[in-house]
């Protein structure tokens, strides 16, 4: 039986080649290819399921053609695809530099063909060769999928090799997402709040909120380290409505106490776009909570925007009706495109801290942010910058105009205490 878009094997006839491959393979080397169309979500809404289809038809040929000692390929789920190939002898630095350049041209060949500049190929690779002759198949597929993942997570590189410390890491964000239903029923998740500040008065003027996990022994969890690993499945909601529920009552408390509150914002993650469930959860908050929409702003990464361009308009078009305003968070971190910010209607862009890597900014550097945050305003929409870790990167970003700055210049993420007293103090 052969794949329908693709006719490629099925993912059962792939498994046995390999496995008779692998039999068969005496001095030879196997490499797994596993690879996937990064933004594809995006490539079909863009440009309808047949175009879809044609490039997964197009990749798959490629896939199948290009190589000596080809031993099988199949579609395993939706976009992703991997084949096998022997090698004669060849070490994992040629493979990988024979493999990027190939990657680099078939993505360039179908940029051309598909004509559209945004066809990225993310792709992991395992190679079975004397040193794990033993290894299952699948478990031989798993880990290309591995490497492939990291791949897809980097911005810039296409091809990634399989390392243990992959599954390492598989292991460790199991062991996350086995104790973090009942982090959330101990209440170990905490909001920290990082202040954000004026450009041109120099007062505080809103905050975000930030999750910490402290844990039974008092030690803190970062969410780098543990957000990757929840977000991939639906976990993630719970812990983000965990947390969207603590600023509410948090700005509640303020509110009915009669202290100072600015504007908080808060983080929304991947998952949340595939159904839009926040927006009735949202609603329910506000009905509970009684909290004025002006003091409530939402932020969606510029990736999640790219993924989805259509649930993204939707979401921030639902929160418009509420009164919230919605900031594109990381903007310029990924493979962003200046198109969306026509497309999406936001009402902040949050420049990615990466324009900042330095203190003395180069003058190339400093065109690149000075036109951003003119290209926003002139766009109608409110400019900040985060990660300004010094006075010289505040000041020229005064001087260009940016609206609003957040680092550590200003303030880390604090405890609510510490941030409830320099409210006061503001
Ligand atoms: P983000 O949304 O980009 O948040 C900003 C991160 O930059 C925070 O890290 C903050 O501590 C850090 N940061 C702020 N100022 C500076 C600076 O001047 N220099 C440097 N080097 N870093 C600075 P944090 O708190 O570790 O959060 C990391 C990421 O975790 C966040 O990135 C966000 O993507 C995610 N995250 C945090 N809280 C939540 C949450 O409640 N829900 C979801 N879905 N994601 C969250
Ligand atoms: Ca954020
Ligand atoms: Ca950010």
């Amino acid at each position: 039986m052969k794949d329908k878009v693709t006719s490629l094997d099925e993912y059962g006839v792939f498994i046995e080649k390999l496995h008779s491959a692998v039999k068969e393979r005496k001095e030879r080397k196997i490499a797994i290819v596993y690879g996937d169309i990064k933004y594809f979500k995006y490539f079909n809404d863009t440009y309808g399921y047949d175009r879809g289809d044609a490039l997964l038809a197009r990749v798959a040929d490629m896939t199948v053609g290009e190589s000596d000692g080809f031993v099988g390929a199949s579609r395993v789920v939706s976009d992703n695809i991997v084949g096998a190939y022997y090698y004669e002898d060849v070490t994992s630095e040629e493979l990988y530099a024979s493999l990027s350049i190939t990657t680099a041209d078939i993505e360039r060949q179908l940029r051309e063909e598909f004509n559209c500049n945004r066809i990225r190929l993310a792709v992991g690779v395992y190679l079975i060769d004397e040193k794990n002759a033993d290894i299952n198949p699948e478990t031989a597929v798993s880990n290309a999928n591995l490497a492939r993942k990291k791949a897809k997570e980097a911005g810039s590189v296409s091809v990634v090799f399989f390392k243990e410390e992959m599954a390492e890491r598989l292991n460790r964000e199991l062991e996350i997402i086995s104790s973090v239903d009942k982090a959330i029923e101990d209440h170990e998740f905490i909001a920290y709040y990082q202040p954000k500040i004026d450009s041109n008065t120099g007062k505080l003027c809103g905050a975000e909120a930030l999750i910490r996990w402290k844990k039974k022994d008092g030690k803190f969890v970062f969410p780098d380290q543990f957000i990757p690993a929840i977000e991939k499945s639906r976990q993630i909601i719970e812990v983000d409505y965990y947390m969207y529920r603590e600023v509410f009552r948090f700005i509640r408390e303020c509110i009915d106490e009669g202290k100072e509150i600015v504007p908080i914002s808060l983080n929304v993650s991947r998952q949340h776009m595939k159904h839009l469930e926040i927006v009735d959860y949202i609603e329910k908050l506000l009905d509970e909570y009684d909290v004025p929409r002006e003091l409530l702003e939402f932020e969606i990464t510029e990736t999640v925007c790219m993924e989805d361009v259509t649930n993204a308009t939707k979401f921030i078009d639902a929160l418009h009706r509420m009164g919230i305003i919605v900031s594109m968070d990381d903007f310029g971190s990924g493979f962003s495109s200046l198109n969306l910010l026509s497309e999406i209607p936001l009402d902040v862009i949050k420049l990615d801290r990466c324009f900042l890597h330095s203190n003395e900014l180069s003058d190339k550097e400093k065109v690149i942010i000075t036109s951003i945050v003119a290209m926003v305003k002139n766009l109608d929409m409110i400019s900040l910058c985060e990660g300004v870790e010094t006075r010289n990167q505040s000041e020229f970003l005064k001087e260009v105009g940016c609206d609003i700055q957040q680092g550590y210049f200003f303030s880390r993420p604090i405890p609510e205490e510490e941030f409830v007293a320099m409210l006061k103090n503001a």
